[in-house]
């Protein structure tokens, strides 16, 4: 039978159209939620390879850049980086020239979140015993992690990011990405990071950071931490476009 819309067999009589109001609403509730019953950390937003390919960062000049020969033909060989816990890039061999602030970080920000850490367990491994421990972390909707990033808890340990999830809702026919339909993202399977990690390179130092996010006497309204926060590029990258 010939139709009006093509050769699909089945066909609905409405398509629901997308509640524009509903994604904001339900997104500034989740953070109200975070502000309410979560605490500070500071997330840690490093540079990655789509960022150097779409130009927001180059290549770390400390342990990427000028060197002497043998150590840019190991270099050239295995392209990697010729310092393995580099001050600058931290290990991502990126680094932004032109940032008036620590350039090895796309960013450095204080943000409220919600842990649920899970027991620590001890394990033997090659180089001793070590405690190691699992959090899903989940924060406010304005920013958005990438998987090697890290969080910095105010009981002075540091947390890698290992997968994101995104939490969203569809409200109606729609091309729905995690930009246009995102009420927050949440973090699972944080890991602990050991203190020989670089990520405890990264300033300040956990003895700095611990007391600056344990925010105590507790306030009722949210703290500027504007001083100590570093934004060098784009808090959540690639925004959804419909195309072509
Ligand atoms: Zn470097």
């Amino acid at each position: 039978m010939a139709s009006s819309l093509g050769n699909v067999s089945t066909q609905p009589y409405f398509l629901k159209t997308p509640d524009p109001q509903l994604i904001p609403q339900q997104r500034q509730q989740h953070n109200e939620a975070v502000y309410a019953y979560g605490e500070y950390s500071m997330f840690i937003l490093m540079w990655h390879i789509e960022d150097y390919l779409a130009g927001a960062c180059q290549r770390c000049p400390y342990c990427f850049g000028e060197k002497n020969p043998v150590e840019a033909a190991i270099e050239d060989a295995y392209k990697q980086a010729i310092l393995n816990k580099c001050p600058q890039c931290f290990g991502t061999t990126y680094f932004q020239n032109d940032a008036a602030r620590l350039g090895g970080l796309k960013a450095r920000i204080v943000r409220p979140c919600m842990w649920n850490t899970a027991d620590v367990t001890h394990d033997y491994v090659q180089q001793g015993e070590v405690d190691s421990s699992t959090s899903t972390v989940q924060s406010i909707s304005d920013f958005r992690m990438r998987s090697g990033d890290y969080v910095f808890r105010a009981d002075q340990t540091r947390w890698r990011v290992e997968t994101i999830q995104t939490d969203f809702i569809i409200s109606g026919f729609q091309a729905a990405s995690d930009i246009n339909a995102m009420i927050g993202y949440t973090y699972p399977g944080c890991k602990q990071e050991e203190k020989t990690s670089v990520a405890f390179i990264i300033p300040p130092e956990p003895s700095i950071a611990g007391p600056l996010l344990n925010v105590n006497p507790a306030l009722n309204y949210p703290v500027d931490f504007s001083t100590w926060e570093v934004i060098n590029g784009e808090l959540i990258a690639d925004d959804f476009v419909v195309g072509p």
